[in-house]
């Protein structure tokens, strides 16, 4: 439908920074319109009133509609936020299926009520949906990160507004083709299209119950806090600076190996990013050689080429924040050993930056300390094993260790606080929860723990007749 909003955001390819599409974004009044219009299909519509079952079989038909889709969408991300394009087919691609199918199979067939004794009598515990729910999501992994919240929203009987980030607009078309194909009922699944302005207005609309949001840590401050004055409930998937520890005993090639995904993958534009790699002094020029061919040999170009493994940054914004904390580096009494700027093979087209790698970086130094969001890592050495298992970091929600014994490995991973850590590889498992300590948020997403975040529990105290036999 198209939006009161007048104001037209020109959606711009990574790769080349021309225009690839316009997108037509809402405004408060549009915001109002899709929280009612959700308000009216959760209150009114059928969709209060569905059961698991039926719920499933809508999310089902939602998924096989975005399968028929899924080259298009991994191709178009790729477009919009530099994505290579094998992390967009498994993420933009199979991923948003994969979860609408997984959340189905959780509660098809399941029952909302249960009954257990009680002293006076039983309880009946109802699993009721939390009610509308504002989505609001970055535009580093769209239509995952979109899905995280709309599948197990979806199969508690919730109904979603979706804010997506206007840097990666264009894909969220494809998202409600899909929807409208599957059949959801009007006012389901809304997409309103805004930046963070109009995304204030949906966080404090009255018609809103719960508030999930992914994004940076100081967007999650405010919407925190204004999920606070309102009593709204909120989960928060916010920003991090990981950290990768490698012990004496570990193996470079492991390590090297995991680079891929523990530092570099989707350009380092990755919330759980591992961009502090910390050695002891005793391993600690292998590991700053290792990590540093490794990234001089990652291969940059257009992320639509499957042989290029660091795309461009997703806007020219965020290209010029990369490159200011590249630049504080290089004034810092850091090593750099590789990159450090722009390729000279980018010419002026794209937001290219080179892959770069600073060693004796003071932990104290703002490029140790905050997220960058791009190819630029850090490498520490530690003296005690315990200095580096304390990761000093406001942030807590990543890490990995790297050594030849697995059982010490699992010990550093019940010490270190993060939400997820790797053992000798790092991998988001989307069957397990993920999510945040410190600075890195409130709550987690995804695995069967995300259906809490989008249940209110209610008790109703009856008669000991209720009970089963
Ligand atoms: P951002 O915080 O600038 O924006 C995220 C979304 O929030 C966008 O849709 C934006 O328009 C909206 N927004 C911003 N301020 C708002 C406000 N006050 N009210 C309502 N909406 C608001 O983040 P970004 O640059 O799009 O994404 C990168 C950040 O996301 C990084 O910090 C990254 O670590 C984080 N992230 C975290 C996870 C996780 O699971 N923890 C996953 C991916 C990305």
């Amino acid at each position: 439908m198209k939006p009161h909003g007048t104001e037209v955001h020109r959606a711009l390819e990574a790769a080349t920074g021309e225009a690839i599409g316009t997108a037509a974004l809402a405004d408060e009044y549009d915001i109002d319109l899709a929280v009612r219009a959700a308000r009216k299909a959760l209150d009114e519509g059928p969709w209060g009133r569905t059961t698991p079952t039926e719920r499933a079989a809508v999310m089902r038909r939602f998924a096989a509609a975005l399968t028929a889709r899924a080259s298009e969408a991994s191709t178009l991300v790729s477009r919009e936020n530099g994505m290579p394009i094998g992390l967009s087919e498994a993420f933009n691609g199979g991923a948003p299926a994969g979860l609408l199918e997984m959340y189905a199979a959780m509660v098809d067939g399941t029952d909302i009520e249960s009954v257990r004794p009680a002293a006076l009598g039983a309880t009946i515990v109802r699993r009721e949906p939390v009610g509308v729910v504002a989505a609001i999501t970055p535009w580093n992994y769209p239509l995952a990160l979109a899905m995280s919240k709309i599948a197990p929203a979806l199969a508690m009987g919730c109904t979603v507004v979706l804010k997506p980030s206007p840097d990666t607009a264009l894909d969220s078309y494809i998202l409600a083709d899909a929807a409208d194909e599957a059949g959801l009922p009007a006012g389901v699944l809304n997409i309103v299209l805004a930046g963070r302005e109009t995304g204030a207005a949906l966080v404090s609309h009255p018609g809103v119950d719960k508030v999930a949001f992914t994004g940076s840590t100081a967007a999650g401050r405010i919407i925190g806090a204004e999920c606070g004055r309102l009593i709204r409930r909120c989960t928060l998937e916010l920003g991090g600076k990981s950290a990768s520890i490698f012990l004496e005993d570990g193996d470079i090639d492991v390590f090297r190996a995991g680079l891929a995904s523990s530092a570099f993958q989707n350009n380092s534009q990755t919330c759980a990013t591992q961009a502090r790699i910390l050695a002891p002094r005793s391993r600690y020029d292998e590991v700053v050689d290792a990590v540093a061919t490794y990234a001089a040999e990652l291969v940059v170009g257009n992320p639509l080429d499957p042989a290029v493994t660091c795309g461009p940054m997703a806007s020219e914004r965020h290209l010029e924040r990369v490159l200011g904390y590249i630049e504080a580096g290089r004034t810092s009494d850091a090593r750099l050993v590789t990159g450090g700027g722009r390729p000279s093979s980018a010419g002026d087209r794209g937001w290219y930056v080179e892959p770069t790698v600073f060693a004796d970086v003071d932990n104290k130094n703002v490029i140790a300390r905050e997220e960058i969001f791009g190819p630029v890592i850090a490498v520490m050495p530690y003296d005690g094993e315990d200095d580096a298992i304390a990761n000093d970091s406001n942030y807590g929600l990543a890490g990995s260790v790297w050594t030849a014994d697995e059982d010490r490995g699992i010990e550093i991973a019940r010490r270190v606080r993060t939400g997820t850590f790797g053992v000798n590889y790092y991998s988001t498992d989307l069957m397990a929860p993920f999510g945040g300590m410190k600075d890195s948020g409130i709550g987690r997403e995804f695995g069967p723990e995300a259906l809490e975040n989008y249940t209110e529990y209610k008790s109703v105290y009856v008669s000991a007749d209720r009970l089963p036999n």
